[in-house]
């Protein structure tokens, strides 16, 4: 019998779901708030909510269940960490989501389940070892090798958002100081805007502007020698096959022309040629990855 395949894509403003076939083709697709104000117990109805939705839409045919989310569980409380979902925090929100749903799962922090899905459907399909990028309100990341995820053996792989660059830089709200995300992700930059230009303005507005004063411009440099400096780091450690960029920003043209010379000028190798490219999956990424999740056999253990 045919096996399918739901996922669940947890979001701060929305949760997505999504069923495909052993094809990995999508059979349905739907999306709710997640009126996170409201609690974890309310969250966790809405999770149940949808899952019921997407299970009737097979009619309850047997299934895999993956969950995407932002944050991991800890390795050693089992306990869910740095969620942008604050109310879960702190919890153990595997066996939380398994007990209402009176179904097994697997759960992954959204930025693997990104990259596992742009490896297998997306600007990955031909590659061998993936790194896939997000650059939104924080920065995420996922390593693929062969199709398979790796997750480390302290579920850390990936993490190179908080990889710091600069020990004088601004707080990062992990408690250190300089990391990656304080400068290149869109809260970074909104920070670093903020801070010295005085204007509020959104990081994808001010990354849009045709023309730009010279603070402006500088901020603009400042930002592209971090986005080089720190895609250089990942690219010189595991040299992978592709690196591939989602989230917010990613959608900002210039990061693949005038940002990819800033990466190819800091990486150790006087040719360089990784291909830096925007996912072909968009929006979708993050629910067909968690699809993909449920599905054992592309994850790898450590
Ligand atoms: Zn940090």
């Amino acid at each position: 019998m045919e096996k399918l395949h739901i996922g669940i894509d947890l979001g701060g403003t929305k949760i997505e779901a999504v069923v495909l076939d052993s094809n990995l083709n999508t059979l349905f697709r739907h999306r709710i708030l997640t009126e996170s104000q409201k609690g974890s117990e309310h969250v966790l109805c809405q999770i149940e909510n949808i899952y019921l939705q997407a299970k009737n839409s097979i009619k309850d045919k047997k299934h895999t269940l993956g969950v995407g989310t932002p944050g991991s569980l800890s390795k050693s409380t089992g306990l869910l960490r740095n969620s942008t979902i604050s109310c879960q925090n702190g919890l153990p929100i595997d066996s939380l989501i398994e007990k209402k749903l009176d179904h097994s799962l697997a759960i992954e922090n959204d930025a693997n389940c990104f990259a596992l899905a742009e490896s297998h459907m997306g600007a990955g399909k031909n590659y061998d070892l993936v790194f896939g990028i997000i650059m939104g309100t924080g920065c995420g990341g996922g390593f693929i090798h062969n199709g398979k995820l790796r997750t480390g053996p302290q579920r850390l792989t990936g993490e190179w958002g908080h990889s710091v660059i600069n020990p004088n830089g601004p707080k990062c709200f992990c408690g250190k100081k300089g990391c990656v995300s304080t400068y290149i992700s869109g809260t970074g930059l909104e920070m670093m805007i903020n801070e010295n230009l005085k204007i509020n303005t959104s990081a994808e507005k001010f990354l849009n502007q045709t023309s730009y004063s010279q603070k402006e411009e500088d901020i603009l440099n400042r930002f592209y020698e971090y986005f080089g400096l720190s895609l250089a780091n990942i690219i010189n450690t595991i040299d992978p096959d592709i690196v591939i960029l989602g989230g917010g920003l990613s959608n900002h043209q210039h990061l693949y022309t005038k940002g990819l010379q800033m990466v190819y000028k800091n990486i150790f190798c006087e040719d360089p040629n990784t291909p830096i490219l925007k996912n072909i999956l968009g929006d979708s990424a993050g629910v067909i990855g968690a699809a993909i999740i449920g599905k054992k056999e592309f994850m790898k253990n450590g």
